[in-house]
């Protein structure tokens, strides 16, 4: 039985994903911190006999006895609140957690694959955005903290699949959506359909001519499944070339919902990417993979999700777990 250590399992990809490596007939080890994860993701995986959860931080000393084939490093927060909450943890579980992860792989012999992302490209001069564009990113703004980590991420990666032979692999995921997200934390999608369903205003930031494109999480969770198991070793974008602008995307989720909300224009926070939309010829090229699911399917799943959770979780705080303890500790050290 091949047996696979996934980071971040808590947190919305990784639930997924290890509920898609147990189907797969693997003994999973979930890794997370739970500052921004939530056992309530994988609470119903606790009984499987291949399932295993472990509290611990990857920045630091990580040790798991026996074997490992795989090792998916999916932990960092993820959302422009989120790291501009906790940007030092953001910078931190990025190098050192994926150093320290990369000597777990290198020691174990293991396949190591990390969550890059479509910030490595910035706030884009090139689009659609192919994995050979360098990126336009400010490294000193609100988002560096997020988007510096995960290029050096990308680097550090590179350095031990060059220098030690380690076998590894770099998923550029763009914009995912489903069950799972954490509702509060400040993205789009999340953030338009809990005003929805609290009855609230719908926030527009900018005059919404921003555009991004949109994956549903199983086609995600396919795309990084082929990469894993292919022999590339170069970054692939995963992600659905559906480009909408956010304006669009507000009027589709008031269809949805059927609400009659008020839309409200906020100001547009700095370093916003004005576009964003993958280019996946490499995806479909390497792996056969394109996504399958309509954005009308997958936001309906969606939106079925949010609607049958207890009613108090819409009013949740995202940060309910205590950022500001989190941050006084970790940071004596
Ligand atoms: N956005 C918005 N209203 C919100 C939350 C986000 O208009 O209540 C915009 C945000 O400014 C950005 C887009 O939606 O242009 C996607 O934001 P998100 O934080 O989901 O992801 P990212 O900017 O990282 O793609």
């Amino acid at each position: 039985m091949k047996r696979v250590l996934i980071t971040g399992a808590a947190g919305f990809l990784g639930s997924h994903l290890c509920e898609r490596f147990l189907k797969e007939g693997m003994y999973v080890i979930a890794m997370d911190n739970l500052i921004t994860g939530d056992l309530r993701n994988i609470e119903h995986l606790m009984p499987n006999p291949n399932f295993e959860f472990n509290h611990h931080d990857v920045t630091k000393y990580v040790h798991i006895p026996g074997d490992l084939d795989y090792i998916l490093h999916f932990a960092s927060p993820a959302s422009p609140i989120d790291y501009l909450k906790i940007p030092i943890q953001t910078l931190k579980v990025g190098a050192m957690g994926t150093h320290n992860l990369l000597g777990l792989a290198l020691a174990k012999k293991a396949r190591f694959i990390i969550a890059s992302t479509s910030e490595v490209y910035g706030d884009p001069l090139v689009h659609p955005q192919t994995e050979e564009y360098w990126g336009h990113v400010n490294p000193i703004g609100p988002r560096g903290c997020y988007d510096e980590a995960k290029r050096y991420q990308e680097a550090i990666t590179m350095a031990y699949h060059r220098y030690h032979e380690v076998e590894t692999r770099i998923v550029r995921i763009f914009n995912t959506y489903g069950p799972r997200m954490r509702l509060n934390d400040g993205r789009v999608l999340p953030a338009f359909i809990g005003q929805a369903l609290r009855g609230e205003d719908i926030t527009i930031f900018g005059d919404g001519s921003q555009t991004r494109a949109f994956c549903y999480v199983d086609d995600l969770v396919e795309g990084i499944y082929r990469l894993l198991l292919s022999d590339y070793s170069l970054p692939v974008n995963i992600g659905n070339p559906g480009e909408i602008t956010i304006k669009e995307f507000a009027e589709e989720i008031i269809a949805l919902t059927g609400t009659d909300q008020k839309v409200v224009y906020k100001d547009l926070p700095q370093d916003d990417p004005k576009q964003r939309q993958p280019d996946i010829t490499k995806a479909k090229e390497i792996l056969g993979w394109e996504p399958k699911v309509s954005r009308a399917e997958g936001l309906k799943i969606t939106y079925d999700y949010f609607r049958s959770l207890p009613k108090e979780r819409l009013y949740e705080e995202s940060n309910h777990r205590g950022f500001e303890s989190f941050k006084k500790e970790d940071e004596k050290i």
